[in-house]
């Protein structure tokens, strides 16, 4: 959505045409990658910044400014904090902390200097947001992935922004919410049957809020025929049939839903709130419906003990999921978990892959829960009983491809450094 947002205002400054360039997908030695950009005489450049690559990122920015001093703006939810803000601050001309923080005058006459964080008066108001299809074809690349696609191509779309919910872990909770208007919706999924795209990723952080205004958009899915193949996130406290049987009947095949602990009670202390009986009901819509869940894990919160994580692991076992993701609790900008570890260590670079940085609370140490999660892993994805189900469970050649390269990265990424 940032990009839908950065091309409205662009186009408003007569700044049309917009090109770009990922270079961890397609990477390229240090030299071509100035060559590129030297060719491209770019009036501004936009640099995506991430928390969980601070060091790397800051260093390529470095370079990025020797070459272009006057032309970067940075944008990334790693600017949502103060310390990532301060660092970069003499590095460029304007950052964009989140798609609602975006101000954009007159870029080349304001040169020197950071521009005024201010929300524009469009967003600060009203809650529904228009205008904001960005150019998806910018982003069909076969290198890009989804896990749960079942098909290679395949695009993301929100239907809106940000997050009811609180939950103090997590960076969404402070972002503002904002939804799409439906006829935005309707162009922007014309567009991507034009482009011939059969896949897409519904991006909202939790999709069917407001309930009303989902089933409308379900319905226009249905009425226009898009016939798309979808998944997206849900939160289990959405659990209703008529929204899960339109979902499925809008080709949604798969739900991606946080059940982070097998303590409910300790949940509520983060604020959130997820009662068993509403995930067993959902367990029982989505069984009837044929509709796949991936149920995703958090280790490490603070009232974990190994013990937990342990009968955590059991629960995870028992649950009827198609898909299991087991995530490390990371210290992300925004929260107020990152603002108490902010205090006493540098919170950057930490990541739920445990990549880079593993982040522990002292209850259990780093490798001890590295060890866990892929144990974890180990113990979801390796059942005999498991592997024949998602081999039955396969739709095409193309999906087969697609769940065997997920199944070999999976392993790949937490058991090799
Ligand atoms: S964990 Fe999910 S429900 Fe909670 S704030 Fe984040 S996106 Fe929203």
């Amino acid at each position: 959505m940032i990009w839908g947002i950065i091309r409205q205002q662009l186009t408003k400054c007569k700044f049309h045409e917009l090109k770009l360039y990922d270079f961890i997908a397609h990477p390229l030695k240090d030299e071509e990658i100035w060559k590129t950009l030297d060719k491209e005489q770019a009036d501004l450049i936009i640099l995506m910044m991430a928390d969980c690559l601070w060091s790397e990122d800051l260093q390529f920015l470095n370079k990025l400014h020797e070459h272009f001093p006057k032309t970067i703006w940075i944008a990334g939810d790693a600017l949502l904090e103060e310390e990532n803000r301060k660092e970069v601050q003499s590095l460029a001309q304007a950052y964009i902390p989140h798609p609602f923080f975006l101000r954009i005058e007159n870029p080349l006459q304001k040169s020197e200097g950071i521009l005024p964080l201010t929300l524009p008066p469009e967003y600060s108001k009203q809650k529904i947001i228009d205008h904001l299809s960005p150019r998806h074809e910018l982003f069909i690349d076969k290198v890009y992935r989804w896990p749960f696609a079942h098909h290679k191509l395949y695009t993301s779309v929100f239907t809106n922004w940000g997050c009811p919910y609180q939950c103090e872990y997590c960076i969404n909770s402070s972002f503002p919410f904002h939804r799409r208007s439906l006829s935005d919706l309707k162009i922007e999924l014309t567009r991507i049957k034009e482009l011939n795209i059969k896949e897409i990723y519904i991006g909202d952080r939790s999709f069917g809020f407001p309930k009303n205004e989902s089933i409308e958009f379900l319905k226009m899915m249905i009425d226009e025929q898009f016939n798309f193949s979808w998944s997206c996130y849900f939160h289990p406290l959405h659990t209703d049939k008529e929204l899960l049987g339109l979902m499925k009947k809008a080709g949604c095949h798969t739900l991606i839903i946080g059940i982070e602990d097998h303590k409910q009670e300790s949940l509520k202390t983060y604020s959130r709130h997820l009662p068993t009986e509403i995930l067993s009901k959902l367990f029982i819509y989505a069984k009837e419906l044929r509709l796949e869940i991936c149920g995703d894990f958090l280790f490490g919160l603070p009232h974990q003990k190994r013990a937990d994580l342990e009968t955590l692991i059991d629960y995870s076992l028992t649950l009827p999921l198609s898909y299991a993701s087991y995530n490390l609790l990371a210290p992300l900008p925004g929260t107020s978990l990152r603002k108490e570890i902010a205090k006493s260590q540098d919170a950057r670079n930490f990541d739920s892959l445990g990549k880079i940085k593993v982040f522990s609370y002292g209850q259990i140490a780093e490798e001890e829960l590295l060890k866990l999660r892929n144990k974890a892993i180990s113990k979801f994805y390796l059942r005999p009983g498991y592997l024949l189900k998602r081999l039955c469970s396969i739709k095409s050649l193309e999906h087969l491809a697609i769940q065997f390269e997920e199944m070999l990265l999976l392993f790949k990424k937490a058991f090799m450094k």
